[in-house]
């Protein structure tokens, strides 16, 4: 059967050339929103959230390294403790929802390494809400924070490490997104995890990903939550709880030499697939959440100096991207709890704004919900090469499972750093496109659309001669 086959006409010509100069009007970043996935987010709760994380920074010390024997568990001291507690929300809510969470835990001794003196348990939790359609329960969307926390001295297993902030916040997140979601249904797989052994040096995130990859694991997206506790230290001015900031690589980590090679002639720097992951968010933020609170993307992997689970998951391959609050205070992160001329140091819960948590946690179970619903995206997206010409021909395979009634190709000028909302054009369900504008001059992506209007992460074709 030949592949159906879509060509711009000329008024369509016309709009999209008015397009880029056009701001983006409120009705169409609206449009679209699907009714159970707002539902869901008037369920998530800061009250929940602030006892979630008054409840682990309560487990005084969470180093990876602290205590986890029985009569540790049973004072409710160290990592043992804290990890029991994970699992046993989990599988409360699992009850709520008749069974529906599968709760697991991934765990391995970590031999001596850097920050690791001696051989070391590492546990992480985590809970799988299946997908409920056959043809798209192998696809994964994934959230993730440690549950692991440190003070001063990474290797100091005594003193208080409440680590409200880090990264008790992004574990509440995660907690509460499977709360939350666990009540709906949808047709591709959501992971709710909690990793330990960040602080140490990512060794729980680097496990749990080596290990999906090595099952060949289809994780189509990871968000890891790490610092989102929004720092409402008294007197900061510059603090801002209407944003959160999104962290993605560009050139992707797991790169090979042909693939650097291909990014080095053409571009492409700009458009991994954790990029394309980190503008669905700000498209979702923009269709679910209020005014006031927003993500703001960064286009680095990570912070200077500083790393975090989702590179875990870069290494092999998969799209991941970090949340973390605007403006953080080091006074409130890795530090022991003291008072020093008046300055109280110490990652507290008093230091955390439990509203501002509540957001990230919106703003994660928008995105998590958006693409559990959504088709797969369309597979093997190809720019054709084989000759000059000014017009742009794509083409691609259906959309793997079955959900898409439709594509759309969209486009963007090479230094525009986000889709302009209104640079799309609905092709139908052909599976190849003609575009009558020049592959050289902009970037092109494909994304699948169900009839609910779900969209799928949008994929930046391959070069095909
Ligand atoms: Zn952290």
């Amino acid at each position: 059967m030949p592949a159906r086959t879509w060509t711009l006409g000329t008024a369509a010509l016309l709009l999209c050339g008015m397009a880029a100069a056009q701001t983006q009007p409120a009705s169409a970043r609206k449009r679209g929103v699907d009714p159970q996935i707002a539902a869901a987010l008037r369920r998530v709760s800061a009250a929940q959230i602030e006892a979630n994380i008054r409840k682990l920074a309560g487990f005084h010390n969470r180093s990876t390294l602290s205590a986890a024997d029985p009569a540790a568990i049973a004072q409710g001291r160290g990592i043992g403790a804290a990890r029991q507690w994970i699992q046993s929300e989990f599988l409360r809510y699992s009850q709520a929802c008749g069974g529906c969470l599968e709760v697991k835990t991934d765990s391995f001794v970590q031999e001596p390494a850097d920050r690791i003196p001696k051989p070391t348990e590492i546990v992480n939790v985590y809970a799988v809400l299946p997908g409920t359609d056959p043809e798209n329960v192998q696809r994964i969307y994934l959230v993730s924070g440690h549950y692991d926390s440190r003070n001063s001295d990474p290797l100091n297993v005594e003193d208080e490490a409440p680590g409200a902030n880090d990264d008790a916040s992004g574990v509440a997140v995660s907690l509460e997104c499977a709360r939350v979601l666990s009540r709906y249904k949808f047709p591709a797989t959501l992971i709710f995890l909690a990793v330990a052994g960040e602080e140490q040096g990512l060794y729980g995130s680097q496990h749990f990903a080596q290990w999906a990859k090595s099952q060949g694991m289809n994780i189509e997206g990871v968000l890891n939550n790490d610092i989102v506790g929004g720092n409402k230290t008294p007197g900061d001015t510059q603090r801002d709880p209407s944003i959160v900031r999104v962290f993605s690589e560009g050139v992707p980590t797991a790169a090979n030499e042909a693939e650097l090679r291909r990014l080095r002639a053409l571009g492409g720097e700009n458009d991994s697939p954790s990029r394309q992951l980190a503008r669905y968010v700000r498209e979702v933020g923009e269709k679910y959440l209020s005014k006031g609170f927003g993500p703001k993307l960064v286009f680095r992997r990570d912070r200077y100096l500083r790393g975090g689970d989702h590179i875990s998951f870069n290494q092999q391959g998969y799209a991941a991207v970090r949340f973390t609050e605007y403006r953080e205070d080091y006074n409130h992160q890795h530090q022991n709890v003291r008072t020093e001329k008046g300055v109280e140091y110490g990652d507290l819960p008093k230091f955390v704004d439990f509203q501002y948590v509540a957001n990230v946690a919106r703003l994660n179970a928008a995105v998590l919900a958006s693409l559990a619903s959504a088709p797969a995206p369309p597979a093997k997206v190809r720019l054709l090469t084989k000759q000059l010409e000014n017009d742009t021909t794509l083409a691609w395979e259906p959309s793997p499972g079955g959900l898409a009634t439709g594509y759309e190709v969209l486009w963007r000028p090479t230094t525009e750093a986000e889709w302009p909302i209104l640079n799309v054009e609905s092709v139908g369900d052909a599976t190849t496109a003609t575009i009558p504008r020049s592959k050289d001059n902009v970037i092109f992506a494909v994304r699948a659309v169900d009839k609910k209007g779900h969209r799928s992460l949008a994929v930046v074709p391959m070069p095909e001669r």
